[in-house]
């Protein structure tokens, strides 16, 4: 086992690590969504229209996740993004729920699922991140 520290600016420390503690620092969605792996319904969200620039970090652990410009219109009904901030905020894991494979995108740092990602997004990555406002904080520059 390694010691090393996060390259965050996230008081990692700081963290719930239990469920009562999350349930009292998130809304009742944010919890369903980002701590227990629940989808918001398509069209919902808070961000799925959403325009402004800024950087969208993780609702749970601050992380910056996703950046404004990498966000485009998949008419999912979900905020899908091409590209994360960098490959070190985010892991994936298979995801075999409800009879299908799936690639799980979670926050790196505190383990918040925050969507799915599919091979069908636009270049230059060809990848579509589906993520669910829920888990998502917007930090709006404009
Ligand atoms: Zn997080």
């Amino acid at each position: 086992m390694t010691d090393r520290k996060p390259e965050f600016p996230t008081a990692a420390t700081d963290l719930p690590t239990t469920d009562d503690e999350w349930r009292q620092r998130l809304t009742p969605e944010q919890f369903a969504v980002a701590r227990q792996g629940g989808t918001e319904r398509a069209f919902t969200g808070k961000y799925w229209d959403e325009h402004s620039e800024g950087v969208y970090n993780c609702v749970c652990c601050d992380t910056p996740l996703f950046e404004s410009k990498t966000k485009y219109e998949s008419g999912s009904g979900w905020p899908s993004f091409f590209q994360p901030i960098s490959d070190d905020v985010i892991k994936t894991e298979t995801d075999r729920q409800f009879g299908m494979v799936r690639t799980e995108v979670r926050c790196a740092v505190c383990g918040a699922h925050l969507g799915h990602v599919f091979p069908d997004g636009p270049q230059p990555t060809g990848m579509r991140y589906c993520m669910n406002s829920a888990s998502l904080d917007l930090d709006a520059t404009d």
